[in-house]
């Protein structure tokens, strides 16, 4: 197997002096180094050939003993030193102190194409940031990271990858929904790829700490090896580096919301310092349309991470880590101007976002206002979101008297949508077709502009854990079959017609479908 390795994080950032693998807090360090344990009877369950191509393997390499070893923890590539990182975060709102990799061992950088990417399993054993957990991962979760991180990928959402999903062999106990019940869970290991997994709480841990110098030593290694765009380490660059990661994270939230992703736990230490949708736990998609729903059940009371509420938390977040870097610059304007130009910045963004899949694409003073009529109405009966603005496409627009028509597949209850509803409905469609007169595009260009932005085919909970169950039995055919739609989640396939379709009735309150906890 051929990389080409090319460490940086552990080669320019200090190290934890311990290389004991015992749980602590661990200063001035950004990292441990930690072997990963070894695994009962590791198994291969799936690779992206995508991801694999992205790091500069092929398949044939792929099909091999040593790539098994490796990506399941038992075997260390030549010359690399392993590590897991030392990061804190502000959960649910509240400072939490030092989490770290607890259950995500970094193997090492690897150079391919001009890009560097860090190869991380995920499962692969305890580390010194495992606190009272045990370092490992279970199928149902790795199954859902695994899947979910590539179909957003092929969705163009700005995410992590995911190189490879195996099973560990060994068994895991889990309490799913953390009500006492106990199970034993098969084990599996995920092997994660991205530029870094650097997060807002891998710099508030410093700041925090009043550990300055790692701080800046940490800051000056993200811009210059991360942003080499930006200039070098100064004050100055330090606030158009916030900037940077402001507009990263701001458009990662507009492409959520486009899709109907809801991340669950956004966490700082769930953020990516380079906008990448990360840390895929209890996430779901939107079905009926409801800015108020959240998968995560240990959120289901203050519903912080609800889908309406991800634009402010992204937000919220960003100010933890303005926070962080205040001590560096030592001057509060710079940094308060970029967090003033987010909220702007995002109701622009987001009606643009909007409107293109509705299909506008001039400019008119109203748009705002129907696309907030149209928000509204969506909430008044259970509506798809998916199956909404895939369909509207097919809208003619000299024919928009069918519009109920052409969305009614989308209604979860066709027949108890009320006649005031259907009114509201009919009074919408009326003000869009006079809005889509003033488009010169002709039906069939927009609609190829709007399903090139409303996906077709998103990683529904219940098709996860449709995969999940198959694969629990020793069948992992639908982990293929959805791996191979999501690859392309907004072409017609007519041979998978039947995943484009609402949410079953059998999934609306089941564990995993519906509910899902930090469990993992
Ligand atoms: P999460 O909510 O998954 O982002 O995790 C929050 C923190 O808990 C991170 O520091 C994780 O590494 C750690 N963690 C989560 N699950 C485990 C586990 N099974 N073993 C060790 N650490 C874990
Ligand atoms: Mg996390």
């Amino acid at each position: 197997m051929k990389l080409k390795i090319k460490d940086t994080f552990n080669k320019l950032l200090p190290s934890d002096p311990v290389t004991e693998n015992t749980r602590r807090q661990v200063p001035k360090s950004c990292f441990s180094y930690v072997s990963p344990a070894k695994t009962k009877k590791a198994e291969m369950l799936h690779v992206s050939k995508e991801t694999l191509e992205t790091i500069g393997l092929s398949s044939k390499e792929a099909m091999s003993d040593e790539f098994l070893k490796v990506f399941t923890g038992n075997q260390i590539i030549p010359n690399t030193s392993p590590y897991a990182m030392c990061y804190g975060g502000h959960q649910f709102g509240n400072w939490a102190g030092q989490l770290g990799d607890g259950r995500a061992i970094n193997l090492a950088e690897v150079l391919h194409n001009d890009k560097t990417w860090t190869l991380q399993l995920k499962g692969a054993g305890a580390t010194p940031y495992s606190r009272t957990a045990d370092g490992l991962a279970v199928l149902r979760s790795s199954i859902r990271e695994y899947l979910c991180s590539e179909a957003m990928h092929h969705l163009g959402v700005p995410t992590t990858r995911a190189l490879s999903l195996a099973l560990s062999g060994d068994e895991v106990l889990r309490d799913v929904l953390y009500n006492g019940n106990q199970a034993y869970e098969k084990g599996a290991v995920v092997c994660r790829v991205s530029p870094s997994f650097l997060r807002f709480g891998s710099y508030e841990i410093f700041a925090v700490r009043q550990d300055m110098k790692t701080l800046k030593t940490l800051v000056d290694y993200t811009i210059k090896q991360l942003f080499p765009e930006l200039s070098r380490p100064s004050k100055d660059s330090y606030v158009t580096f916030f900037k940077e990661v402001v507009e990263r994270s701001l458009e990662m939230v507009i492409h959520w919301q486009r899709v109907g992703f809801v991340h669950g736990v956004m966490n700082t230490d769930n953020m990516s310092i380079l906008g990448l949708t990360i840390d895929y736990g209890p996430y779901g998609w939107l079905e009926g349309y409801d800015p108020d729903w959240t998968p995560n059940t240990t959120d289901s009371q203050h519903r912080r991470y609800r889908y309406g509420n991800q634009p402010d938390v992204v937000l919220w977040n960003l100010y933890q880590l303005a926070n962080a870097l205040y001590p560096l610059i030592e001057e509060s304007t710079g940094l308060e101007a970029v967090l003033e130009s987010y909220k702007i910045e995002y109701e622009k963004r987001f009606l643009e976002m909007m409107k293109s899949k509705i299909g506008l694409v001039s400019e008119e003073n109203d748009d705002a206002i129907l696309i907030k009529d149209l928000e509204d109405i969506l909430q008044l009966t259970e509506t798809d979101m998916t199956l909404f603005f895939r369909s509207l496409s097919n809208l003619n627009k000299n024919d928009t008297l069918n519009g109920l028509a052409v969305i009614s597949e989308a209604f979860y209850n066709p027949v108890e949508v009320s006649d005031s509803v259907r009114q509201g409905w009919n009074e919408w469609f009326e003000r869009y077709a006079i809005r889509l007169q003033q488009e010169t595009l002709s039906d069939s260009e927009r609609k190829e502009e709007m399903n090139a932005v409303n996906p077709k085919y998103v990683l529904r909970n219940y098709m996860a854990q449709l995969a999940i169950d198959a694969a629990d039995n020793g069948d992992y055919s639908v982990i293929d079959e959805l791996f191979t739609l999501l690859k392309s989640p907004y072409s017609e396939q007519p041979k998978y017609e039947k995943w484009f379709a609402k949410r079953p009735e059998w999934a609306r309150h089941k564990v995993g479908c519906s509910m899902l906890s930090c469990s993992s």
